[in-house]
């Protein structure tokens, strides 16, 4: 009689887990299968329908490949299934979470959230349907998380058309794209003296200089971690170079400040120094087999007859 009604058997306890994910644990129940990496997790779930998958995150370098996997789990499996990414070490940017849940993931659990609060979330998309929309083409979601191919000083001009085109894609999203700040030197200081001290190392971080004062632009920062980022941009204390600063993160406030940009006259453009130009286009990198590192340089201080007076 039973093989007359053969139904497939639900799955919706089975977890496919790789083992990384609890830290050394045996298997927690006969329904857990703990794998090596998350290759082999993708093949066993080809089939899933209602299982819980756990991929672990390691390192940046994963990243577009795990996305890959889960976009096509959730395109071809469906929405029963629950999709959990667990993040092991501090490895993942706001707009990586953002690339796996909008491949699909249920759920992203930080690196600094313990293995027992990290099996509590788990337990949270129990029986959870997937109902957000998942585009076909995964290209559209990876291009998202680079949507300025610049870095560094810009022409005012190619500045304001770059954070207009941001602004104006609809993809990103809604006041989450980034944080614009405008800077006005200390007294002494000229602000194509204050744009050489001004390095950032992230793509899709530019700025640019006129009108008295430095404006950047930070691809998805968000305001709070605006004092992150100056840090890691500036070598000095921005307090000791800037007497006042401007800041707009909301889409209607940065296309506002935009449009009176663009109002502003090429007389008023300021020319950077001309040893700053093109100084960030070399990135003196290595690749050491997992990511690229910097090389140090050596380098000598300004003097005062080519650097003008500080
Ligand atoms: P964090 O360094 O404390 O930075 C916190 C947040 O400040 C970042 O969140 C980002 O929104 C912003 N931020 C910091 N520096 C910059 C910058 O140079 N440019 C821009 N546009 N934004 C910046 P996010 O992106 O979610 O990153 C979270 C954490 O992941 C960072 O915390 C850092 O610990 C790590 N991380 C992210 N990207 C990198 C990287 O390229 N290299 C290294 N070494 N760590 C990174
Ligand atoms: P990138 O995005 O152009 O960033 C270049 C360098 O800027 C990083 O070099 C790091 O020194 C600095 N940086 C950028 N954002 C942050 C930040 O939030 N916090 C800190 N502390 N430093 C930051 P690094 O670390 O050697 O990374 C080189 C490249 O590797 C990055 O180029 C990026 O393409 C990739 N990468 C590194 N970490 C992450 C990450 O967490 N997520 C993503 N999506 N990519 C990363
Ligand atoms: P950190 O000094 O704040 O550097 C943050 C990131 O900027 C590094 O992340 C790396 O991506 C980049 N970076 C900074 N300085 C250099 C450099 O001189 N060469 C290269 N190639 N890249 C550099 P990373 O590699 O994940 O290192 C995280 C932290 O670990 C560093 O924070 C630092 O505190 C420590 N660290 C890593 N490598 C070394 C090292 O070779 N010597 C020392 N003394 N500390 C290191």
């Amino acid at each position: 009689k039973e093989e007359t009604n053969i139904q497939p058997r639900s799955d919706e306890k089975v977890v496919l887990s790789n083992k990384n994910v609890l830290e050394g644990a045996p298997a927690l129940s006969e329904y857990w299968s703990l794998f090596d990496s998350n290759d082999a997790i993708f093949n066993a779930s080809r089939t899933a329908q209602a299982a819980t998958v756990i991929f672990a995150v390691e390192q940046t370098s994963q990243i577009e490949q795990l996305a890959r996997f889960i976009h096509t789990l959730r395109r071809q499996r469906g929405t029963a299934l629950k999709i959990v990414v667990r993040e092991m070490v501090a490895s993942l940017r706001a707009t990586d979470e953002r690339l796996l849940l909008g491949c699909g993931a249920n759920l992203v659990v930080p690196w600094n959230a313990p293995l027992s609060r990290c099996l509590t979330l788990v337990e949270s998309v129990q029986k959870q349907q997937f109902h957000r929309h998942v585009p076909d083409e995964i290209n559209t979601l990876l291009a998202l998380t680079q949507p300025l191919k610049l870095r560094g000083y810009q022409k005012w001009d190619v500045f304001c058309a770059a954070v207009h085109d941001i602004m104006n894609n609809p993809l990103l999203p809604a006041d989450n794209k980034g944080v614009m700040v405008a800077l006005r030197p200390v007294p002494g200081l000229r602000v194509e003296q204050a744009l050489t001290l001004c390095r950032p190392n992230r793509f899709g971080d530019i700025m640019t200089i006129g009108n008295n004062r430095l404006v950047l632009f930070l691809t998805f920062c968000r305001v709070n971690d605006l004092d992150t980022a100056l840090n890691h941009i500036f070598p000095l204390p921005t307090g000791d170079i800037f007497s006042n600063r401007m800041i707009w993160f909301e889409d209607k406030q940065i296309t506002a400040e935009i449009v009176e940009m663009q109002a502003v006259t090429a007389e008023r453009w300021t020319t950077p120094l001309p040893f700053t130009i093109g100084r960030s286009e070399v990135m003196n990198a290595a690749h050491d087999g997992r990511s690229w590192r910097r090389i140090p340089e050596p380098h000598r201080l300004a003097d005062t007859k080519r650097g003008e007076k500080a």
